[in-house]
């Protein structure tokens, strides 16, 4: 197995980004399935069509959206909105319109933001058949008093809503599920860059042992997490460990928002690796957000948190324009894929064991451990050495490594590493894989 290197993998999560960036994605429709199409070229993807109309708890699959153009012309012809430039400027789900109208019969239909007059709003009307178009300040403050052509050539018709899985098989049938939606169009930190995280790490744990199973769902927001849920139940039984990916790579320190049950395994080991990153933040649940809101609901309250760096409306430009490829940085993407290394390493090394010598301190000495870390120096070494006392201690098959690292404060990684040393010595038996 090759180091991860956090650095070298950079260039290839933002390429992805950026080769995905000009799609026009929305909850159905031909976005998805383009996206689902260029991730399928990198990782296994299971696509899934299911029809407008199916139902699902208290949903309904709604009708299928595409879109080929749109525009708002002046008298003269001139494109003075244009899809071409931006598919921001449609409001996502439009119904199809065509006419003429006065910029008073128009005026209701447009959206800008006037503290940020360069940007174009993201805007969507999934739930209500309307049509709309989003715009700069600046270029609706230039429109003139005359009669505009408007144009959308969109659809709304019975189809399908289409999701994508990739599903790695390991030991156990218990699963760890990364969930990303892939319904917003030309928006890079929502949602780009939790997809492009996701299919990153699905290809590198592809080519490792897994003590767990891995699910990489890639949906969309709301309607599509609720499609899944309703059609894999009995895998959602089986979610041990659960972490939605959005609002991965703006340059804002690391956030996890905790699942509703709060003390999960998943819960202690970001609150456990989040403790040696800079400024990285913890947040308690709240049933709003990304799809945490599905997952977690009461029927089934997977251990499922959120990953995110600056969270979701805590960024200036958190659904506009300004989500762009300059917001996102191959670093900040790196930096969280790593975090989720470190993830993966804790739920596949977290295991609980029992300490055969009890009765006062073993001699470590007698059995080469101390001289074991010989190559190791200074700090790393006593750190090492607590380690090793702590996983004794603690080892009464009511503690799993992951409590001994969180109750001593020594990084996972040294405490397993005991632990490995401590069994091969003969001192520690395993009761249970975490
Ligand atoms: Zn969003």
């Amino acid at each position: 197995m090759t180091r991860f290197e956090p650095a070298a993998a950079g260039p290839d999560l933002y390429e992805r980004i950026r080769r995905l960036y000009p799609i026009c994605r929305s909850i159905t429709g031909d976005g998805v399935r383009e996206t689902l199409r260029l991730i399928a070229e990198e990782i296994e993807l299971e696509v899934r069509e299911i029809p407008s109309g199916t139902p699902v708890f208290d949903w309904t699959v709604p009708n299928e959206w595409n879109i080929r153009d749109a525009y708002i012309a002046n008298a003269r012809g001139e494109r003075v909105v244009d899809f071409r430039a931006s598919n921001l400027h449609v409001v996502n789900y439009s119904v199809p319109v065509h006419g003429h109208m006065s910029l008073a019969q128009l005026r209701p239909h447009l959206f800008s933001i006037p503290e940020q007059p360069d940007w174009i709003p993201y805007r969507t009307a999934y739930y209500a058949e309307t049509w709309g178009f989003c715009l700069s300040h600046r270029q609706l403050e230039q429109l003139e008093d005359e009669t505009y052509e408007v144009h959308i050539d969109s659809s709304l018709a019975p189809g399908h809503l289409t999701f994508g899985q990739s599903y790695l098989a390991g030991e156990t049938a218990d699963e760890v599920l990364f969930s990303s939606h892939v319904c917003h169009p030309s928006l890079c930190n929502d949602n780009l860059s939790g997809i492009s995280v996701a299919v990153s790490l699905a290809k590198i744990l592809r080519d490792r042992p897994r003590r767990y199973s891995y699910r990489f769902v890639f949906a969309p927001g709301t309607i599509g997490a609720i499609t899944w849920l309703a059609l894999h139940q009995p895998q959602a039984e089986r979610v041990a460990h659960g972490v939605i990916l959005a609002c991965a790579g703006d340059r804002g320190p690391l956030t996890y928002k905790r699942s509703r049950r709060g003390g999960a395994a998943i819960d202690r080991a970001f609150a456990h690796l989040l403790k040696d990153r800079p400024g990285a933040q913890l947040q308690e649940f709240s049933p709003l957000g990304y799809d945490e809101r599905q997952y977690c609901s009461p029927g089934f309250n997977l251990p499922v948190g959120v990953l995110s760096r600056t969270p979701h409306g805590c960024f200036p430009e958190y659904h506009t324009s300004a989500d762009d490829l300059d917001l996102v940085a191959p670093e900040a993407l790196a930096d969280t894929l790593s975090l989720l290394l470190e993830l993966v390493d804790v739920i596949e090394g977290d295991a609980t064991f029992r300490n055969l010598n009890p009765r006062c301190e073993p001699q470590l000495g007698r059995r080469g451990l101390y001289a074991a870390m010989g190559g190791h120096t200074g700090q790393d070494r006593r750190l090492r050495e607590a380690a090793l006392l702590w996983v004794l201690n603690l080892s009464d098959g009511g503690h799993s490594l992951l409590d001994v690292a969180e109750r001593s404060g020594l990084p996972f990684g040294t405490v397993r590493d005991a632990a490995a040393s401590l069994e091969a010595a003969g001192l520690l038996e395993r009761m249970r894989s975490a």
